[in-house]
């Protein structure tokens, strides 16, 4: 599932009127331009960016972006940190051969094959023969995090 602003700040677009579709619409933008940011500091500067254009815009914008905004400075809410979980790779992110693509691709780039990490992820999701085995499917939390900063 791919991470949007609405997820991130918990936004119910049924309650948002047709008429601050079009400030939550450049919230998006603005939101994605930043690099999608959901540590709470980072998501802070990106509504407070997304607030001053829409008011220098003269733009009606929900509500609920000036709540998230101030509850982020008084720490009383803030993104769900799961959230920042990537998509998971077909191959082991780890890995020096592929980083993560799951396939090398050959020299000329017109064929690739799978490569290890990938062809040890599959066969231990069908039957984990080891514990290792098995903790490679596990997702990894906390590296996620600091890539996005
Ligand atoms: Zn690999």
């Amino acid at each position: 599932m791919t991470l949007t602003l609405t997820r991130a700040l918990e936004i119910d677009i049924k309650l948002i009127p047709v008429e601050e579709d079009k400030a939550l619409l450049l919230a998006r933008r603005l939101w994605e331009f930043d690099g999608r940011p959901i540590e709470p500091q980072a998501l802070r500067r990106s509504l407070e960016r997304i607030l001053t254009l829409c008011q220098r815009e003269g733009v009606r914008y929900p509500a609920i972006l000036l709540r998230r905004k101030k509850e982020l400075e008084r720490g009383t809410w803030a993104p769900d940190p799961a959230l920042a979980i990537p998509e998971e790779l077909p191959g082991d992110p780890n890995c020096t051969i592929c980083r993560g693509a799951g396939v090398i691709t050959n020299p000329g780039g017109l064929s690739g094959r799978n490569c290890e990490c990938y062809i040890r992820k599959r066969s231990a999701k069908r039957d984990p023969a080891t514990p290792e085995q098995a903790l490679d499917c596990q997702p990894r939390r906390g590296s996620s995090l600091s890539s996005l900063e």
